[in-house]
C-alpha cells in the first residue's frame, strides 16, 4: 500500500520542490494500491507543485456531421450512433473516463477552476492564468502559459501517448490541424485547431530522454519533463522529419491526412 508520504517523496525525487507549475497525466491503477486513492494523489501533486492542471476532456459532446470541409481526417456521416448519444456540454460534466480518476478528482477539488472548451477543457488549482487563457481558437493555450512559466509535464504511470503538450508542439511546427464539432446549449459549435492522433507519440521519448527525470513508485514509472524543452524538441523534430510522431495504423484517418499534406 503506497502512502501519501511515500508518494510525496517519490515526486520530490523528480525534482519537484513546490516552485514549478505542472501539467499532470496520471493512471491511478498503474500505481497499485494507494492509501486514500485519487484524493491522495491530488493532494501529493498539489503539495509539490506551484499550480497544477490536468486535461478533463469531454468527448461525449462530440458529433460528426453529414458533411463538412474536405481533408479533415474524418468520415462524415459515419457516427450516427455516437451522435444520438452525444450530450450538451455543461460546466459540471465529468471528465471522460479516459482522462482517469485523478483528473476527475482534481476537477472536483473545492479550489479547482475549469476552462470552457466544450471538448478540450482543462481543470486546475492555483493555475488561473493557464485556465482562463484557453479559447476555442487556442485550445492548448493552458500548455503555452505553463511553458512560459517554466512548467513541467508529469507522466505518472502513463506514456507519451497521454502527453497532450506534444499536440501544442505539433501546432507550432505547422502540422495539419482539423475541425471537430461539439454539442452545446447554444447549438453545434465548430472547434478549430483540433490536433492529430497521439498513437505515435512514444517516438519522442528518445529525443527527450536526457532531460527527463524518472522515479518509480509501486508498479508505476513516473517521469518529469521540462515543458519548454519538450515543445522545442517536438518542433525541431517535425521540422527535421515532417513524418515524425505520426502513427503507423493504416486505419488512422488523421495521420493519413497529415501525411497526404506532406
Ligand atoms: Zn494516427
Amino acid at each position: 500500500m503506497i502512502t501519501y508520504r511515500e508518494l510525496v517523496n517519490a515526486l520530490r525525487e523528480l525534482g519537484l520542490d513546490g516552485t514549478q507549475p505542472a501539467i499532470a497525466h496520471v493512471s491511478l491503477s498503474a500505481f497499485g494500491d494507494v492509501q486514500g486513492g485519487a484524493q491522495t494523489v491530488v493532494g501529493a501533486l498539489l503539495s509539490v507543485t506551484n499550480g497544477l492542471i490536468m486535461p478533463t476532456f469531454t468527448y461525449k459532446t462530440m458529433i460528426t456531421p453529414e458533411s463538412g470541409p474536405p481533408d479533415n481526417g474524418i468520415t462524415y456521416g459515419s457516427n450516427s450512433d455516437a451522435n444520438r448519444l452525444a450530450e450538451f456540454y455543461t460546466e459540471d460534466m465529468p471528465a471522460d473516463p479516459l482522462m482517469g480518476i485523478v483528473a476527475e478528482t482534481l476537477r472536483q477539488h473545492p479550489q479547482a477552476q475549469r476552462s470552457q472548451h466544450p471538448i478540450y477543457s482543462f481543470s486546475g488549482v492555483d493555475a488561473e492564468n493557464a485556465i482562463i487563457a484557453q479559447t476555442l481558437a487556442e485550445p492548448f493555450a493552458p500548455v503555452r502559459v505553463l511553458a512560459e512559466s517554466r512548467g513541467v509535464i508529469l507522466l505518472l504511470g502513463v506514456d507519451h501517448t497521454a502527453n497532450t503538450s506534444i499536440h501544442y508542439g505539433e501546432q507550432l511546427a505547422g502540422r495539419k490541424q482539423f475541425i471537430r464539432w461539439a454539442l452545446t446549449p447554444k447549438g453545434v459549435l465548430e472547434c478549430p485547431r483540433w490536433p492529430g492522433c497521439s498513437y505515435g507519440f512514444n517516438a519522442i521519448a528518445s529525443e527527450t530522454e536526457n532531460h527527463t527525470i524518472k522515479s518509480q513508485i509501486g508498479a508505476a514509472l513516473m517521469q518529469c519533463i521540462p515543458l519548454p524543452m519538450l515543445i522545442k524538441t517536438v518542433v525541431e523534430l517535425i521540422h527535421r522529419n515532417p513524418l515524425a510522431l505520426l502513427c503507423k495504423r493504416s486505419s488512422c484517418e488523421r495521420c493519413r491526412a497529415a501525411r497526404h499534406r506532406i
